[in-house]
Parts: C-alpha cells; structure tokens; sequence
C-alpha cells in the first residue's frame, strides 16, 4: 500500500494523463542563456524525470526581444530557437516524460532598456521606466505569445504554461495598479483581463486541441489595489473557457513586502488560496509555494485543497523526491530548506542556480562520481556540512570512511541554525545526512575529539579537516564581564538573554541572534494562520510588543544585514525593523563594566546599558590540525570553515565536502 495514494495517483490533464500529481514547476537556471546551457537542462531535466517527475514546465522563455528578464535573456520566438529546445524534449521524452515551456514576458520587471508595459509606470524593484505599449503593441504582443507556443510545438514540448502572475506583463494588465489605459485594454475588470483571455483563446486555435495548456493565474497579488477575490474566480473561469487545460496558482508579484516562498513561509502554507477556487472551475487546479515533502502533498490532494502540487526547489534539492516517496522511502528525500542561496539569490546575482544542499543539480554532466578504483582509508574531522557532504559521498564511492564529531550529534552549526525560527528545516538536512552516512558505512565517532597523534596513529591514506571554525573574541577590555555571552550559549539556551539586550556584529549570525531573542521557541510562526496574521495577509497585521529592547551593533558605518540573501535579506530586516530592533553603525568598542557598553559613536562618548552583550563577531577557522598532519606527511585537505572562515556559509561547505570527496 502507497504511502502517498492521493499524490502518487494519475491525472488526466486533457491532452494526456500524467502519472502523479506532482508538477515540477518552473524554475530559471541561468543556462537557457549559457553556451551549451540546453544541453546541461537537458541532462538536469533527464534526472528529474528518471526520478519521477511526470510533468516538467520550463523556466520562463520570453515570446519576444523585449520581454526578457534580463537583455540577454532567452527567447522563444524563432525556427532557430525552436531547434536549440530539440535536444531538451528529446531527452526528456527518451526518459519517459512530459515537458512544457513556460512563456514569460516580464513587462516593467525587464532590467533593461527597452522595457514595456500597459502604463509608463515604474516598479518598486526596478530602475527603469517602461514605455506604454501601444494598441498595434498588444496585438503584437499577444502574436508573439501564440508564435511562441508554436514554436513551442515545433521544439517537441508537450504544451505551455502561460505565466499570468508574479507581477509580470500579464498581471500588469489586470490589475488597476499598473493598468491605467483608457482604451479597451483598460478601464474595469472585463477590459483589464482582455490581454490574457487573447492570449489564451487564440494559443488553443492555433495549437490545436491535443496541446496542453496550463495558465498561472495570480490568485493572490500581495501589492496595493490587486484583484479582488470575485474578480480572480470570474478570471479563472474566463481562462477554462478559453481553452486551457489547467489553472495553475501564482502568488504574490515579486515587488510584494510579504513573503511567498521563503523559510518565514510554512509548508503548504498558501494552498488555501488554491482551495478556495477549488469547485469554481471544472479543470484541474495545481497548488503551490512551500510544499517541500511527499506527506504535506499527500494531505492537500487528499484533502481536496487541489488537484495537483507543484515544487520546483524540492526538484533542485532532490531529482529522486517522486521515486523515493513511490518506493515508501520519504526519509531518503534531500529537503529543500527553502533557503533560496543556490538557486534563486544565484540568479540575482548572475550566477547558475544549484542548490544548497545538492550541488550536482544543474551540474549533472560535470559534477559526478564513480565507485572508487581503489578504496582508501579516509579520515573526515567534524560533521558538520562540510564534513556530512564528503564522508557521505567518500562513503558512497566505497572508501572506508571515519568521520569524527567531537559534538555528540552531527550537523557543526546547523544544530545552531535550526533552533532560529525560519530555519527548521535545516534539521531536514541532518535527517538526510544522517541516513545516507549509515547507508554509505561511514563509521561515525561522535563525542570524540580527534588530535593529530591519533590522526597519525590511525595510517589514515588521506584527511579530511572539515573542523569548522571557532567564534571571534573580540578585543574589547572587560569581555570577562557576567553580562557578555557568546551566540552559542543563547542559541543551545545554555544562557538566557535579559530585557536590555546588545548585539556586538551585524552579521547573518547577529540577525539570527535577533530574531531568536524576538520570537523564542513559540514555533508559532509555523502555523498558516499566524503566518497570515503576522504578514497582515487580508486583515490588518498583528504585532506583539517585543519583551526586550535589542541593539545591533558594528564598527562599519552604515546599515546593517547587505550581506544577507539577496532574496531573503529583505525580510529579516523588515522583521527586525518591525520590532524596533535598534541598529547602530559606525561603532567604537571602549569597554565593558556594570554601566553597560562603553562606545564612541560619532566623535562621541556613549553608555548603552545592557544586561546581556552577545558576541556575534564573525568566526575564524579551526584549522590548527593542518600543520601536524602535513608535518607527518599525511595528504591533508581543508574544506568549509576550516579552509576559510570569511564568506563562509554552509552552501560553499556543502560544495566543497561533495567535490572534494567525488574527486577522491
Ligand atoms: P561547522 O558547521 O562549524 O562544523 C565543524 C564541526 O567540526 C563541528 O561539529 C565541530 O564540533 C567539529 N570539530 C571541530 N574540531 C574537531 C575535532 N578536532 N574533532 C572532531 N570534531 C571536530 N549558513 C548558511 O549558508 N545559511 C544560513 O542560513 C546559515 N545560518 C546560520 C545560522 C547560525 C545561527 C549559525 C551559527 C550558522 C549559520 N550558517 C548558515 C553558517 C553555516 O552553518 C556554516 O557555514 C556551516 O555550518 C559551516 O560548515 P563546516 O562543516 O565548515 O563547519
Ligand atoms: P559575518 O556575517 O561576517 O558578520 C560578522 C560581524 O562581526 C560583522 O557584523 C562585523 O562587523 C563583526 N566583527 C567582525 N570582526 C569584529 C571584531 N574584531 N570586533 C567586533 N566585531 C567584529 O559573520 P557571522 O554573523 O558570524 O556569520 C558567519 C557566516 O555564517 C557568515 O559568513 C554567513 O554567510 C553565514 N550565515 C548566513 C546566514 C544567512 O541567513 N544566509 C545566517 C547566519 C550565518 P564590523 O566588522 O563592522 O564590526
Ligand atoms: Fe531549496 Fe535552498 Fe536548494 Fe534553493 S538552494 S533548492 S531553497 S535548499
């Protein structure tokens, strides 16, 4: 009997069925620009269906030169094109799969020069003015789309996904704050949702009835004057007559200040937007934003809030998610933390989106490992991430692998990380480490200290230092005080923080720090409703008053968190912000006594009192096993904060432990 009957059953879209109700949905790697890019998503998309996955949507490919993300972005518009696409439904349909491309024309979210948009109105999140297009414009536009999902069929795909939300063009249409036309592409609803309903109508009659096609219809704007529920179930029934085959659900543009995908999200914590159009409509609905296990799936099939889910991140952090959840294996699934620094903030900054906890995805034809022709002896000091990811992938190669942990768990930090609220889920990635190390026979020693002299006693071939990193004790006089505490005490609740709170770093760790110290173990974020309540989604936000006052602290003036993820980063500022955190750059430390923190701040002398000064001073590398192993002449590699300490985070740990260990 299947764990997952409801997900794992099929589906009858209309053009075909599919096996399960698992959609991977759209995500934009960066390699549909790259050379010899579609032959990597070729491979990337192969793994997934061998995994699986029995229906794939594309990243977004824009229908022509000025609806692409970024200039140089990727187009669907010609025979040339069509034929780059070949060797991508070919493999996909080799492996036994289904793929659709998505068609994005991102409106006023293009970050070039020649963007365009129903009115010259600029968005939060972008520098550029679009131009208004013109009525000749849309009919052109709405050309371009149709040409595109012919040139869709033309390439082998199955069908398309039209994107209608997160904000871009097509939702630029409806919505009456983007949309100030007079003419008869704007002015009320009906007028406003003229654009997609074209697109829509003339896309089925020029592809025919065995073509499959899904539209995302954004069923929740998040952004000032959006669509209004009635007008959203009159949209959705207008798109089923039009002739699509699926509706799937879009959420929130991404100028919204509330979070849609990210940890502060709980799982499934969106698909009662879905459920609500669930009956209103007779093709099927597919659910999305933070379903990231076989059993949070299972539960919104089965409990009728849609008919299909769609992942895409969980896709990244495991290409096998379909297979292990058939094969009543769900615990061997890699979780998707929902962190977004390997794909999404990797997009924003130009780079290829992988994933955190799986670095071969979007790798797969250059990151890959053999049984070893020679298995060796190999010691692997910490198990931390760094030291998780290369016991387990020596292990699996067939080395004999030892993994020391003086702790008397695995995981380094992350069993710091999961007790912040937003990152529970990293206690997912220890789950799955923790059974992949014992599957692979790496022999674990935990509360075990490793020293040289036992390093060298024990004729290791090679050694791993995956040792981590120690906190930074500041040089700042009377540290010895009993107000000063380190990030660790607070986080493993050795030590409890008082009201008057100072931060010393403004770092990851320092807004962690915050944000454990505001919301505690209450684990109420967790809860969909609470969630709702807190970020105000159609109601007015609720906000308890903070316990303590907090003060950040850091010698570089200016503001605080930069270095945060680039599409995270937004949210643990605002929460702080929110709290009335205080914040102060630009900081000298004289001194600590039972006044409280001795500064100088703009040329002037100041005393903050605190009854708790945390020290999150950034980290320096634990790396003193180096020189005595190299010393003996044992091949001794450094990986993860060991190597380095700056910049460190757990997404180059977790790389560098795989690459290291396939390369053994
Ligand atoms: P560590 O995780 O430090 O592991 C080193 C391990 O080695 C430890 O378990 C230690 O006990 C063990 N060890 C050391 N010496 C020995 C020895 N001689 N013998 C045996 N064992 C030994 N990173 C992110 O990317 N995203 C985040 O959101 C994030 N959030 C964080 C939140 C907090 C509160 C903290 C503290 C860290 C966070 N990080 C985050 C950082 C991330 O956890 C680290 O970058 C990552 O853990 C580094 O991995 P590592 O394996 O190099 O070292
Ligand atoms: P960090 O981000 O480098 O911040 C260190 C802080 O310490 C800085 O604010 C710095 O500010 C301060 N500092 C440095 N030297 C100091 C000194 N001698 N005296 C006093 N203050 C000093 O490091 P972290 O907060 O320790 O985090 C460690 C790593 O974990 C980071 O690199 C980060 O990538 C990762 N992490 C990531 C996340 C995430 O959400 N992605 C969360 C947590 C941690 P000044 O130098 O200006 O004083
Ligand atoms: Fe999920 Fe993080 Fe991997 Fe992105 S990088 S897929 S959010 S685990």
């Amino acid at each position: 009997m299947s764990l997952f009957p409801s997900l794992l059953s099929p589906i009858d879209l209309g053009p075909f069925t599919v096996p399960n109700r698992a959609l991977m949905g759209s995500m934009h790697t960066g390699l549909e620009e790259a050379e010899g890019g579609m032959e990597r998503l070729a491979a990337f998309y192969r793994a997934r269906v061998e995994g699986g996955a029995g229906l794939i949507v594309t990243g977004g490919f824009s229908p022509d030169d000025v609806g692409g993300i970024f200039g140089h972005a990727a187009t669907l518009k010609s025979e040339s094109d069509a034929d780059r696409h070949h060797v991508i439904t070919a493999s996909v349909h080799d492996a036994g799969g289904r793929i659709l491309a998505q068609i994005l024309h991102a409106g006023r979210y293009s970050y070039h020069d020649n963007s365009v948009a129903p009115s010259a109105i600029r968005s939060p999140i972008n520098s550029q003015t679009p131009r208004e297009l013109t009525e000749r414009d849309i009919e052109g536009t709405i050309n371009a789309y149709v040409n595109a999902a012919q040139m869709a069929r033309k390439a082998g795909y199955d069908g398309v996904e039209i994107m209608g939300s997160e904000g871009y063009l097509i939702n630029q249409f409806i919505v009456r704050h983007t949309n100030h036309r007079t003419d008869s592409w704007g002015g009320d609803y009906t007028n406003r949702v003229r654009f997609p309903l074209e697109i829509v109508r003339r896309t089925r009659e020029a592809t025919g009835p065995d073509f499959c096609i899904i539209y995302r219809l954004s069923m929740l704007d998040l952004v000032a004057d959006g669509s209004t529920w009635e007008e959203t179930v009159y949209l959705a029934k207008e798109i089923e007559k039009a002739g699509a085959n699926v509706i799937n659900t879009g959420i929130g543009w991404h100028e919204a200040r509330i979070p849609t995908i990210a940890q502060a999200v709980p799982r499934g914590g969106y698909s009662w937007v879905t459920a609500k159009m669930m009956g209103e409509i007779s093709i099927p609905l597919i659910t999305t934003n933070r379903i990231n296990t076989p059993d949070v799936a299972e539960q919104i099939i089965a409990n009728h809030q849609a008919d299909m889910v769609s992942m895409a991140r969980p896709f990244l952090a495991d290409p096998d998610f379909i297979r292990k959840a058939a094969d009543g294996q769900p615990d061997r699934i890699n979780t998707c933390i929902a962190c977004n620094q390997a794909c999404l903030d990797h997009i924003f900054q130009g780079q290829y989106a992988t994933c955190l906890v799986n670095p071969r995805a979007g790798n797969e034809t250059l990151l890959s490992w053999q049984p070893a022709e020679t298995a060796k002896r190999i010691a692997v000091v910490g198990a931390g991430p760094a030291g998780m990811a290369a016991a387990s992938v020596a292990g699996e190669r067939g080395h004999d692998v030892t993994l020391f942990e003086a702790a008397d768990r695995i995981g380094g930090q992350f069993n710091l990380a999961r007790e912040v609220p937003g990152k529970e889920e990293f206690s997912e990635t220890l789950r799955y480490f923790s059974g992949e190390l014992e599957r692979h026979g790496v022999k674990i020693k935990l509360n075990t200290q490793a020293g040289a002299d036992d390093l060298i006693a024990g004729e290791f071939d090679e050694v791993i230092l995956a040792s981590g990193i120690t906190p930074r004790t500041p040089d700042i006089e009377g540290l010895n005080h009993s107000s000063v505490t380190s990030y660790i005490d607070i986080l493993t609740g050795t030590k409890t923080a008082g009201e008057n709170v100072i931060i010393i770093g403004g770092g990851g760790i320092a807004f962690d720090v915050a944000l454990y110290l505001l919301e505690g173990n209450s684990k109420s974020h967790l809860d969909a409703d609470t969630f709702r309540q807190t970020w105000g989604i159609g109601e007015e936000p609720h906000r308890d008053l903070p316990e303590r006052q907090i003060t950040m602290l850091q010698r570089t003036p200016g503001g605080m968190g930069k270095r945060l993820g680039k599409t995270t980063g937004w949210i643990h500022r605002l929460i702080v912000k929110r709290h009335n955190v205080k914040q102060m750059g630009g900081v000298t430390y004289e001194k600590i006594d039972d006044a409280g923190l001795h500064i100088e701040v703009d040329g002037a002398s100041r005393v903050l009192p605190a009854n708790t000064i945390i020290l999150c001073a950034g980290q320096l590398s634990n790396d003193e096993l180096l020189q005595p192993l190299q010393n003996a002449g044992i091949p001794v590699h450094l990986i993860g904060g060991a190597k380095l300490a700056g910049e460190l985070d757990a997404k180059r740990a977790f790389d560098e432990g795989t690459r290291l260990a396939a390369s053994l």
